[in-house]
């Protein structure tokens, strides 16, 4: 077992209740403290470890760290460092922040390092290079097939053979909290014979977990699924905002383009994949077998719950979805070996996102669009209002832990409102 994850472990902060951040996370992210530059950061229940004055009070001496690693807008710097190196600062944290060590002097010095986290402000953790998005969940790809085509073929012939995606705008990727306008676009409604322009109509998240790449690949080489694990440097959440009736014009033939990539929105913090190792377990069976090379043995799945909540203005958190990352049909190890299968090399600070995460009843669906199944079950919201879709000031919350030996690991939030389209008629 990964010594940082033993659930014996305690810290001498105080973990509240339920937090997602106990002793045994130890996250990586990007803070902005008042007056200083970006750097990079842990959390621990509700604080936020400054990394880069860790390292300069001296805890990571030994470790070989540049300073322009930790005093960073991105964490790119650091994960390309290697898992032997990011590895060895959780455990060191680990060792700081453990209640029954004292040999760092670590509580007494506490107050240079540690800082409420509501009080400061988190950046987008990545500087996102390449960006795919995959469409890995089988109960969403037979319901998208169902509602949009035909249902007795609702998966298309190549979906239980290959890991299908798409590369997908790093630009517009955003932190949890920063708010988006309604896109405008070009829709075609069913009854209608021309297009119009105008903003979305049918606003919607979609459910996702997205992996951080954290080594490097030459061009020409592939991922070998049996250590593609290796290149994974930890998770986030993701919600792929999707403008559904831009997409439903414009997807055919070459896929989605506008109506995905005005906004996605990732979690402040990723997590490890080595904290996430007590949440493994087994994936669905594949049938039919997979050629050679998407084939892999051992449990590659992770049990983490996920849930969606729609706050309209001035409301309260309505769960919509509860979902669950173990569901995926295609793992990350699949996707990676996949994506790599023909020699397109592969970058620290790709991010790949598995697709709407749904599971196999309605209550788990990953997006809006299942869940009203295309706006035919509306959602009773506690106000009386109705969700079909994402309305303007809606504020939409992704949420997702694991949870063993009452041991709770999670992302934080991925939290996104939708602001009104800009009012000007042309732009
Ligand atoms: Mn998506």
């Amino acid at each position: 077992m990964i010594k940082a994850n033993n659930p014996e472990l305690t810290s001498w902060v105080n973990i509240p209740e339920k937090s997602e951040f106990p002793i045994q996370n130890l996250p990586f992210g990007i803070v902005q403290l008042e007056g200083k530059k970006p750097r990079v950061a842990s959390a621990i229940g509700d604080q936020v470890i400054d990394l880069f004055r860790v390292w300069e009070l001296g805890f990571l001496a030994d470790l070989d760290i540049p300073r322009a690693a930790l005093e960073n807008q991105y964490l790119n710097d650091f994960i390309a460092l290697g898992k032997k190196t990011t590895g060895a600062v959780r455990e060191r944290l680990s060792d700081i922040l453990n209640a029954k060590v004292d040999r760092w002097n670590s509580r007494e010095m506490s107050e240079h390092f540690l800082h409420p986290m509501d009080q400061v402000q988190l950046l987008l953790p990545i500087k996102v290079g390449d960006y795919t998005d995959f469409y890995s969940s089988i109960e969403h790809a037979t319901n998208v097939g169902t509602l949009f085509r035909d249902p007795k073929n609702a998966l298309m012939p190549n979906w239980r053979h290959l890991p299908v995606g798409y590369h997908g705008r790093a630009s517009s990727i955003i932190v949890s909290g920063t708010p988006i306008v309604r896109p405008k676009g070009q829709s075609k409604p069913a009854d209608a014979t021309v297009p119009q322009f105008g903003p979305t109509r049918l606003m919607d998240f979609e459910l996702e977990i997205g992996f951080v790449v954290g080594k490097e690949t030459a061009l020409g080489e592939s991922v070998d699924i049996s250590n593609a694990e290796e290149f994974i440097f930890g998770l986030g959440l993701f919600n792929d905002w999707s403008a559904r009736d831009i997409q439903g014009w414009e997807y055919v033939p070459l896929g989605p383009f506008l109506g995905k990539n005005f906004a996605s929105t990732l979690s402040p913090w990723i997590v490890t994949l080595e904290a996430l190792e007590p949440f493994r377990v087994a994936g669905p069976k594949q049938d039919p077998e997979v050629l050679p090379y998407l084939q892999y043995e051992g449990a590659k799945n992770y049990d983490l719950h996920l849930e969606v909540a729609i706050r309209p203005e001035d409301g309260e958190d309505f769960t919509v979805c509860r979902s669950n990352f173990k569901y995926m049909y295609w793992n990350m190890c699949q996707q990676l070996a996949h994506h790599s299968v023909n020699g397109c090399n592969i970058k620290v600070g790709d991010l790949y996102a598995s697709g709407t995460i749904s599971g196999p009843t309605p209550d788990s669906y990953g997006s809006m669009l299942e869940i009203s199944w295309r706006g035919t079950r509306p959602v009773k919201m506690p106000d009386g209002s109705e969700r079909k879709f994402i309305k303007d000031g809606d504020t939409v919350t992704l949420r997702g832990y694991g949870e063993s030996n009452g041991i709770r690991i999670g992302f934080g939030d991925a939290v996104g409102k939708i602001l009104p389209a800009h009012q000007n008629p042309q732009a």
